[in-house]
């Protein structure tokens, strides 16, 4: 299938009724994101601060792998949920495991030797603090809130809060999640997505998935269609000036919010996260231009490169 510019909203799903509705994390997502955001960093203005986000991410999944079995989720809990359209690990209705916060204290460690003196100081902070400061910095963090958030620890905390949803996400079979009404945020863990991607090959071939910012489930919207209020009326796209237009922003007029788009036919190693973070000129373009981010980038904190 190829793709094509412009679209109505469900135009290329018409006569595909077999499309992949969820995609679950795969177990390399983390070594798929870091090279990913590696290969970026050549030659870019904030080529320092995506390297050590790539370490980050690359003990991601070292501290991925070294998890031990966790407990499967409640079939109860699944069955209602399922019934309900509702999304079974929703932060403010699940217990979540306190293994988290040895992640935190794992990433914290393992990225030390490559920090500079600011960075070194906020994961210090981690190493040290108290399991309940990290549960009230994760609870804020989850919640969207900027109150009391440590926004030098808020990138290495959201990441292991990220190691733990994505391991019980990857646990789940696609067909236990019940597509929502609204397909805004994600319907695994009720999350906003970071971004967006277009995927090429088999039966995802020119379908949009968006990517959600904390479980990393990918779930299918149509293109052309506004995922914060579901406006198809209007929808622009920009582009950086002299870009290769592997990322646009999918701007929508009726809630004046965009939402990246990473194009794999442009580039086949595009993926949300990493082409979210690398693109952070298209949302200062985008700030200009009166719309706001309606992604969440645990590595961005509203809108700034955290730590940079
Ligand atoms: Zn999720
Ligand atoms: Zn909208």
């Amino acid at each position: 299938m190829t793709a094509t510019t412009i679209l109505q909203p469900g135009q290329i799903e018409a006569g595909a009724p077999d499309i992949p509705e969820l995609r679950l994390p795969p177990p390399d997502l983390f070594t798929t994101r870091a090279r990913r955001l590696r290969q970026l960093s050549e030659g870019h203005a904030l080529g320092d601060y995506l390297l050590f986000i790539a370490s980050l991410i690359e003990a991601q999944q070292t501290a991925l792998k070294g998890l031990p079995d966790l407990p499967a989720v409640d079939a109860t809990l699944l069955a209602r949920c399922y019934t309900h359209q509702m999304p079974p690990l929703a932060p403010a209705g699940w217990q979540r495991d306190p293994v988290w916060r040895r992640l935190a204290r794992e990433l914290a460690g393992a990225l030390s030797p490559v920090a500079n003196d600011t960075a070194r100081k906020a994961l210090a902070r981690i190493m040290d603090a108290s399991d309940a400061w990290l549960e009230a910095q994760a609870d804020t963090i989850l919640s969207g809130q900027r109150e009391e958030l440590d926004v030098a620890c808020a990138p290495v905390i959201g990441a292991a809060l990220q190691i733990y949803w994505t391991r019980v996400a990857a646990s789940l079979a696609p067909g236990q999640v019940a597509r929502p009404e609204h397909p805004n945020l994600c319907p695994v863990c009720g999350s906003h997505p970071v971004a967006s991607v277009v995927r090429i090959g088999g039966s995802e071939g020119g379908l949009r998935y968006l990517q959600c910012t904390l479980c990393s489930s990918e779930w299918h919207v149509v293109r052309a269609k506004c995922s914060n209020c579901d406006n198809s009326k209007g929808i622009a796209y920009y582009t950086v000036e002299g870009d290769a237009g592997v990322v646009r922003a999918e701007a929508c007029p009726q809630c004046e919010s965009y939402l990246k788009v990473a194009y794999m036919d442009k580039d086949p190693h595009a993926e949300a996260m990493a082409d979210d973070l690398a693109s952070f000129a298209l949302d200062v373009l985008m700030g200009e231009q009166g719309y706001s981010r309606s992604g969440i980038n645990f590595f961005m904190v509203h809108g700034d490169a955290a730590g940079s």
